[in-house]
């Protein structure tokens, strides 16, 4: 990583975190609240640093079936709509009173894909965002499944958080994206089933050459692999940011990436 860059990941002000569900629950199905526990920890930490930090998290779902008791995720849309109100609450909840805890004050933030097609919904959205962070409230965003919907004309639906995440990325001017995953970093196979894979770097451009080697996903609790991984690394490099994906297993590895430390695999057109 070249020193310039460095240096401005170590500088960065404003920040928007995304972690899966893999890196909030047990592979069991339960909450993993020791995670839960260090991810609001950490924020925090960086919080008092002087950092200003956005949490996208996943997990409605998964924490709804905890909640109620499934194993399984409904089949029917408007049963999946159901356990992710359920678990929406509960999320916030439990961050609600961890990141407490630790001394700060979060806001739930829903949003729906059209945010961005109209000027106004647009801007009451950066407004929403701009005074929280004003009043120094950690802001946790989530795709509003009750609404978001996937019709020709009227397409409200993100699908995933990794896309979301570097929306609002956008909608913040935030500088960096840091994107926590069940893998450190993107590799030119997928690791999981391939142990000769190798990790990139940097990437500086998302060629076709690379999107082609993130066909293989498979994923245990997510939806997004590593397809919307890249497309958000799109966005984020149009908007001439960084993003860092790496792993979530330790979240302290967030200290590490924001000392400056090269961690994961760093998006970067600079
Ligand atoms: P999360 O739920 O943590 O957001 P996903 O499970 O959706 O993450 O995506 C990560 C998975 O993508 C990895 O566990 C891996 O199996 C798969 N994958 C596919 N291709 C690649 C690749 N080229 N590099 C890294 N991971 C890959």
């Amino acid at each position: 990583m070249t020193e310039h860059i460095r240096h401005s990941i170590v500088n960065s002000k404003r920040i928007v975190i995304k972690v899966g569900t893999s890196t909030i629950m047990y592979p069991n199905g339960a909450i993993n609240l020791q995670q839960m526990e260090k991810l609001a920890f950490v924020l925090s930490d960086l919080k008092n640093q002087g950092k200003e930090v956005i949490l996208v998290s996943s997990g409605a779902i998964g924490v709804g079936l905890a909640r109620m008791s499934l194993t399984k995720r409904p089949v029917t849309i408007p049963e999946q709509q159901a356990i992710a109100s359920i678990g929406q609450t509960e999320l916030m909840s439990l961050y609600s009173q961890f990141f407490y805890h630790y001394g700060h004050q979060i806001g739930q933030v829903l949003l729906t894909k059209d945010v961005t097609d109209f000027p106004v919904s647009r801007k009451n959205t950066v407004n929403t965002f701009e005074q929280l962070l004003i009043k120094h409230v950690i802001p946790i965003v989530n795709e509003n499944d009750t609404v978001s919907v996937e019709e020709l004309d009227h397409l409200t639906r993100f699908g995933d958080n990794d896309t979301l995440s570097a929306i609002v990325l956008e909608l913040t001017d935030a500088d960096l994206l840091v994107m926590l995953s069940d893998i450190d970093g993107f590799y030119d196979k997928n690791p999981m089933k391939h142990t000769d894979a190798t990790r990139f770097d940097t990437i500086t451009d998302i060629t076709e050459d690379i999107l082609a080697l993130a066909q293989d996903s498979s994923t245990k609790f997510g939806t997004g692999g590593m397809i919307t991984k890249l497309n958000a690394a799109q966005i984020v490099l149009k908007a001439k940011k960084h993003m860092i994906l790496a792993s979530g297993e330790d979240l302290s590895i967030l200290f590490r990436i924001l000392s400056g430390e090269h961690i994961g695999t760093l998006f970067s057109s600079q």
